[in-house]
């Protein structure tokens, strides 16, 4: 029998990482709010990297609530991490926050980082689609075929969320061979 095909997951509960400072502005004015509270919003989410609204602590509560029930700030949620024999290299999985999927059906997204052992430098690998379209038979991801673009929120959360994880594990960081603790 043939198997029934999936629904092509879509985001849900959009993140406010897709937002530009003119259309957080638009959104807080749209809200009832004066206009410099989409900067607040921009400055919360790029500059001091909030993952949550509920950490948005100068913003009345009133807003945030209003807010909560259309957007997030991060949106993915982690599944998996793995640091490389060697300690250079992590790797996260998560699942993007999709309409109607439970948590193993959500798009994955994959987010790598590597740490330069001789210089002062980090580089993060990040996803811009979940699966992928080429099919290279050598490939697990490209096996599971395309299921969508990643939005540009779901793409730059992945940078600030190693950049937590770098920032949060930096007295460990210290220890291994390459001794930086500086952020990405
Ligand atoms: S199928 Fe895999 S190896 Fe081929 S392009 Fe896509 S991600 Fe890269």
């Amino acid at each position: 029998m043939a198997r029934p095909e999936m629904p092509k997951p879509e985001p849900v509960h959009p993140s406010l990482l897709d937002l530009d400072l003119p259309r957080l502005e638009d959104l807080a004015v749209s809200l009832g709010e004066p206009n410099f509270r989409g900067r607040q919003l921009w400055q919360w989410l790029h500059d001091r990297r909030a993952p949550s609204l509920e950490a948005m602590a100068n913003l009345p509560k009133d807003f945030r609530a209003r807010l909560a029930e259309r957007f997030a700030a991060w949106t993915l949620t982690e599944l998996a991490h793995r640091t490389a024999a060697d300690g250079l290299t992590e790797k996260w999985l998560y699942a993007a926050a999709d309409e109607g999927q439970g948590e193993q059906n959500r798009a994955a997204v994959e987010t790598v980082l590597i740490r330069e052992q001789r210089e002062r430098r980090r580089t993060v690998c990040v996803s811009c689609m979940a699966g992928c379209p080429l099919e290279c038979a050598f490939c697990a991801t490209g096996l599971g075929g395309f299921e969508r673009n990643l939005t540009r929120g779901e793409i730059l959360e992945q940078v600030y969320r190693v950049d937590a994880a770098c920032r949060k594990g930096a007295t460990t960081e210290s220890r291994t061979p390459n001794g930086h603790a500086d952020g990405v």
